[in-house]
């Protein structure tokens, strides 16, 4: 029997990904996508792995539970990847109530779709080491007291305690990763790794004289996304739910990180990186290091892809990339 896979999120980075992780593994997949004005380019990342044609589409929203019920109830899914959320930490000041129904509240639609429709399917609730914000410990592993820092991640401490609530209440078989940030090629251009390496690509052809940044002393543990959504799928297949922290366990400062994806073309930030107070944060998380001992002994997952390696090929991709739309 061909296992049944529900992508909440799949239009965005982690949901292509994990799209194609699954594709390979033999599922069925299928994802939820909200209704959009430009039909024809929200599913650009599935396109850009190729697998846009081997997914099937529904229609809804986290924030309609009866969109949700329709599709759990036609899906008939064996596992649920709760992704989707207003995931810009940026935003949530500026649009906090809707970060908290979509990603606080969006939460409980999807467990509750799941607990009435197909309560015997595999949960992934997707929460991040933004809930560690102003940090308790200096290295944040799944015991470490949470302190978040933004809207999005009050938000985001709300998913995940429900998660672990309805896994208690009803005995549902629900996870939640605590990922630590992760990028790829497939980022979204606001996130400062792929603004970076956006704005490095376009220097480097001439198309802009600087890169306007915010804080750079932060410091964060980036992994790669293709690295991280193997722990997802690893989560689910574990005989008990359970909560896991996933990170590479090196933390690097937005500068050092800058100064990778400059010097990959043989450019020197400090002539072109231009600090901009306009980026800075009303709250900042400065440092986050993770301890993912338990995700490495129990899933025997480890990351592959060091940070050089993934700025380099973000900074290549966005070279392409812009060479090309620039030849339209
Ligand atoms: P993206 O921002 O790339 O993708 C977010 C997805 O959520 C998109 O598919 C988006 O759809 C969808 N979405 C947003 N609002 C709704 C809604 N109301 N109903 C249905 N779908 C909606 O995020 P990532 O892929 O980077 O991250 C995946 C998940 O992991 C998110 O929950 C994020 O918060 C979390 N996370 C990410 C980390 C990271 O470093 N990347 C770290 C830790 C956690 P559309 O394309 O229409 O906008
Ligand atoms: P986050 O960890 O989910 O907030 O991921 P981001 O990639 O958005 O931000 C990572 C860190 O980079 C934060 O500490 C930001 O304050 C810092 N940063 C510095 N300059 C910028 C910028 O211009 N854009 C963004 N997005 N972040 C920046």
């Amino acid at each position: 029997m061909t296992k049944q896979a529900l992508l909440t999120g799949i239009t965005g980075q982690d949901g292509a990904y994990l799209a194609q992780l699954l594709l390979n593994e033999g599922y069925a997949v299928h994802g939820v996508i909200r209704r959009s004005s430009h039909r024809g380019v929200e599913d650009h990342r599935l396109r850009w792995l190729g697998v846009a044609e081997k997914v099937r589409l529904h229609d809804g929203d986290l924030t309609d539970l009866s969109s949700l019920l329709r599709i759990v109830r036609e899906v008939q899914p064996d596992e649920i990847y709760n992704l989707a959320a207003q995931s810009f930490v940026a935003s949530s000041w500026r649009q906090p109530i809707l970060t908290a129904n979509v990603t606080a509240v969006g939460v409980t639609n999807m467990l509750e779709a799941m607990r009435l429709e197909a309560p015997k399917a595999r949960f992934y609730q997707a929460s991040s080491s933004e809930m560690y914000g102003l940090i308790q410990e200096p290295l944040q592993r799944e015991s470490t007291p949470f302190y978040p820092r933004s809207p999005y991640a009050v938000a985001k401490l709300y998913g995940h305690w429900i998660t672990v609530n309805y896994r208690e209440s009803f005995g549902l078989h629900a996870s939640s990763g605590i990922l630590f940030n992760h990028e790829s090629p497939l980022r979204g251009v606001e996130f400062v790794t792929r603004k970076v390496s956006n704005g490095v690509a376009r220097i480097k052809l001439g198309l802009a004289e600087e890169l306007r940044l915010g804080n750079i002393d932060a410091k964060r543990d980036w992994g790669h996304a293709k690295d991280y959504v193997r722990a997802m799928w690893l989560m689910l297949r574990q005989e008990k739910p359970d909560d896991y922290v996933v990170a590479t366990g090196v933390t690097t400062t937005v500068r050092d990180m800058c100064r990778i994806a400059f010097e990959h073309v043989g450019l020197d930030m400090e002539k072109y990186v231009v600090i901009d107070p306009a980026f800075y944060r009303p709250a900042e998380v400065e440092v986050l290091l993770g301890d993912s001992s338990k995700a490495r002994k129990t899933l025997g997952w480890e990351p592959k892809i060091p940070l050089d390696a993934l700025i380099k090929e973000m900074v290549d991709a966005d070279l392409d990339r812009v060479t090309r739309s620039a030849a339209d």
